[in-house]
């Protein structure tokens, strides 16, 4: 998605938009004897060279950005991935004075490119940029970043076009519940769920636990069968028992494959990992419906796509592993592999201060989870 700064004219001459990578979401740092989590939101100068690892000392939660390029001035696109300006970023975070963990990982990324203005203007006794909005980087240019904005400036117009899905349930035509970053809908007449693949709405892989009676909310979760060279993941029993020596686990669970889940809506840090921890060591009933049950009822969104789940992996494992270096190492280097995964909705009733999920026993606070909404 792209989004410029508003701004109002008549706009001023020397009039330049530069790229900006906004990301956000949960940031791991984990290591042998613990894992740090926090919330990031941030920006990262998206033209190599311009600006270099500059970021917007606005805060872009509280601006009205508007969709799509400007109609006026000259606009510079990204050359950075993405990923290089996460790794600009979580330098950034760590500074030069710790050792960089183990093991970094962004959960969760909501990302876009925001333009913003700039005045190309004489400075000095050479060229620099005034930003055009508060706390911007201003200052003269050197001699590498003027060539380095003169090449960006001499590339093609480029056309950029959204695409719009319609929110139509493609089994009955009735309209789905649009939620902002959603990754997946499910239907509330015909209780199907899609997700978008490419220019449509495809049929959602799914499963729901239903639950009787009424005030219930169903919160999406992934399931992630995962298997792992460097970590006794052959089953269901060998993960239990790695995780949590002392319990016995039921016979059947030999047979059944080792499946980590992941919560596919967002919370906290340290929420996320423990509700990950809790509901991969729980005892769920096998089995479940392709469909939501009829009308009425509440289904959380879905917020976090299947890759950032993966992500999320290196993490809630060590949060398996707790506090035991030989444990956490391991984890570290394990090569992981996701041999299948599927959203599961599980059934949570309100107790108090949280909900809990009617099977197990697990629970998660009401106020996290409005909380995590805005994440
Ligand atoms: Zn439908």
């Amino acid at each position: 998605m792209v989004y410029h700064w508003p701004l109002a004219d008549p706009s001023p001459p020397g009039l330049v938009w530069i790229p900006y990578w906004r990301f956000r979401g949960l940031w791991y740092r984990v290591g042998e004897r613990a894992t740090e989590g926090v919330l990031l939101d941030s920006t990262v100068s998206a033209r190599r060279g311009v600006r270099a690892e500059s970021h917007l000392g606005i805060r872009p939660q509280v601006v009205p950005f508007r969709m799509g390029p400007p109609a006026a001035g000259r606009v510079l696109w990204p050359d950075l991935s993405l990923g290089d300006a996460v790794a600009v970023s979580e330098a950034r975070l760590e500074g030069g004075s710790a050792e960089p963990a183990p093991v970094r990982r962004l959960v969760g990324e909501v990302a876009a490119v925001l333009l913003v203005p700039f005045a190309l203007e004489r400075m000095d006794r050479g060229w620099g940029l005034s930003s055009l909005f508060p706390e911007g980087p201003d200052g003269p240019l050197g001699r590498a970043e003027a060539l380095s904005l003169r090449k960006g400036l001499d590339e093609a117009f480029r056309e950029w076009r959204p695409t719009f899905l319609a929110l139509r349930c493609p089994e009955c035509g009735n309209d789905l519940p649009a939620a902002a970053h959603a990754v997946g809908f499910w239907c509330g007449r015909c209780g199907r769920g899609w997700w978008p693949r490419g220019p449509r709405l495809m049929p959602l892989p799914f499963t729901v636990r239903p639950a009787r009676g009424r005030d219930v909310r169903y919160l999406p979760f992934w399931e992630l069968e995962v298997s792992a060279r460097g970590l006794p993941l052959q089953s269901r029993a060998a993960l239990v028992r790695w995780a949590v020596p002392y319990w016995r686990s039921p016979a059947a669970d030999a047979r059944r494959p080792s499946v980590v889940r992941i919560p596919a809506f967002k919370a906290h840090p340290r929420l996320f990992l423990r509700i990950g921890r809790n509901l991969t060591l729980a005892d769920l009933p096998a089995g479940g419906l392709d469909r939501l049950p009829p009308a009425g009822t509440e289904v959380e969104p879905a917020r976090l796509p299947l890759g950032e789940a993966a992500q999320s992996l290196k993490p809630v494992l060590a949060e398996l592993a707790g506090a035991q270096h030989r444990k956490r190492a391991a984890v570290l280097t394990a090569r992981l592999r996701v041999r299948r995964a599927a959203l599961v909705l599980l059934p949570f009733r309100r107790r108090g201060a949280e909900w809990v999920e009617a099977a197990t026993g697990v629970a998660v606070p009401a106020a996290a989870l409005n909380r995590g909404r805005g994440i």
